[in-house]
């Protein structure tokens, strides 16, 4: 008889393992702990049920006029209006569903940089996601300029010098884009400098694009109030699904500069993006778009993460000699912690806690496998061996006390064992 395929299969390895393996333990010691908010958010109960609903009675293709095409272009909507109002837009028809915050930077970038001669300068903070940096390499490949300007040791966007480069510029200037908050550091905006930079921006019919893929769910949005023309979010980052984000593109902003689709199909999307529409990604992101509304809107869940955040970050000043909390002089979010942790390399504590169900990063998630130092601490004036040895906790409003102790000791015992082996 031949053998069982499926039993000859190797064990699949388990949470714990590695620190066996590596003999750093006799077995598993903490329950699976996450920590990695700011990379991806686990999604809403609530938004499965949506979504499961929508794949069985959504199915119809939105642009078509007979019925089974109406509810599914119902159902989008529905959720336009939704992510509208999260983020404090004038109507819904300010909001263009793509893939995700990669694809919304992209299309912003794409509108208003793409038309025409390639001539100007475009003005972008240092510490800006690879999806704003690496799109603009493109455009100042077929000849922008670019100007990346600088932070200081918190993370803190020299604003000065920003509106100092403006002035100068005036209409040489193409786009401003900076982010709202950092997702390694939590670092932020707050929104009277958002506000300030608008209306510089719109004094030179220059716009403002902000990528604020960290904000939803985390701080309250008023795009209109506060004038900004383009800006990008993404589903997943706020307990909605992958595969879902949006741009919101200010009424008349993408007519003004000339805005092709930077996706060229169908006239989906009043014609900003072509290709029929992830139907159950829209939805679930606009149920994600009305919890994380409510709850950046209750002072009392904030309140709580940042407590937690307050607490971890007590522990973590108390028990280890010579932490750093980054941007912790500076205005920033409450669910984030960088930290740089003496001892331990960073490469191996950040393995050695996720063998032990610990879920925590180094810094972005999409350069998690990538080595080095983050791109982000250096330009923040880190040296190399301090941002080696930092690792981001990212909380979330499902985060509980539990969950940060749990959090700690396995950060205690792990960075124990690591000394024993001469390694911390
Ligand atoms: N911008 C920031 C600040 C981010 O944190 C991320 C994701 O980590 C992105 C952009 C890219 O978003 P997405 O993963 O949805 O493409």
């Amino acid at each position: 008889m031949s053998a069982d395929p499926v039993k000859s299969e190797p064990e699949p390895l388990k949470i714990g393992d590695f620190a066996r393996h590596a003999g750093l333990d006799g077995g598993p010691r903490v329950r699976e702990v996450y920590l990695d908010n700011n990379a991806t958010t686990p999604v809403d109960e609530t938004v499965v049920e949506a979504m499961v609903a929508a794949l069985r009675d959504g199915w119809g293709n939105p642009s078509s006029t007979h019925r089974p095409g109406e509810a599914a272009a119902a159902l989008v909507e529905t959720a336009r209006g939704r992510v509208a109002r999260l983020l404090g837009a004038c109507s819904p028809e300010e909001v263009v569903f793509t893939s995700g915050g990669t694809e919304s930077i992209n299309a912003a970038l794409f509108a208003t940089l793409a038309g025409g001669t390639p001539r100007g300068t475009v003005l972008t903070g240092a510490t800006e996601h690879a999806a704003v940096l690496r799109p603009l390499e493109h455009h100042a490949a077929r000849g922008l300029a670019v100007e990346r300007i600088g932070v200081d040791r918190d993370g803190r966007l020299d604003l000065a010098a920003l509106h100092a480069r403006l002035d100068a510029l005036a209409s040489d200037c193409r786009l401003v884009t900076v982010q709202w908050a950092n997702n390694e550091t939590g670092a932020l905006l707050e929104d009277q400098e958002l506000e300030a930079l608008a209306n510089r921006c719109r004094g030179y019919e220059v716009p403002l694009h902000i990528d604020a893929v960290q904000i939803p769910g985390k701080l309250p949005m008023r795009v209109h109030e506060l004038g900004i023309d383009l800006l990008s979010i993404s589903a997943h980052k706020f307990h909605g699904p992958k595969g879902a984000g949006a741009l919101y593109a200010r009424r008349g902003v993408l007519d003004r500069t000339g805005g092709a689709a930077h996706v060229a199909g169908g006239t989906q999307e009043l014609d900003r993006r072509g290709g029929t529409q992830n139907v159950p990604g829209i939805v679930g992101m606009g149920v994600a778009a009305d919890l994380a509304r409510d709850h950046a809107g209750d002072p009392a869940t904030r309140a709580r993460v940042r407590g937690l955040r307050d607490h971890l970050e007590e522990r973590l000043r108390a028990e280890i000699p010579g932490v750093g909390i980054h941007a912790s002089g500076t205005p920033r979010l409450d669910n984030t912690t960088s930290a740089h942790l003496p001892g331990a390399d960073g490469e191996l504590l950040l393995a050695s806690l996720a063998a032990a169900g610990l879920a925590v990063s180094g810094g972005a998630a999409c350069s998690a496998r990538r080595r080095g130092p983050s791109p982000v601490l250096l330009a923040m004036g880190l040296a190399e061996e301090e941002a080696r040895r930092t690792i981001r906790f990212s909380l979330s409003r499902r985060t509980t006390r539990s969950d940060v102790e749990a959090a700690l000791h396995c950060l205690r015992e792990v960075r124990a064992d690591l000394e024993v082996l001469g390694a911390g």
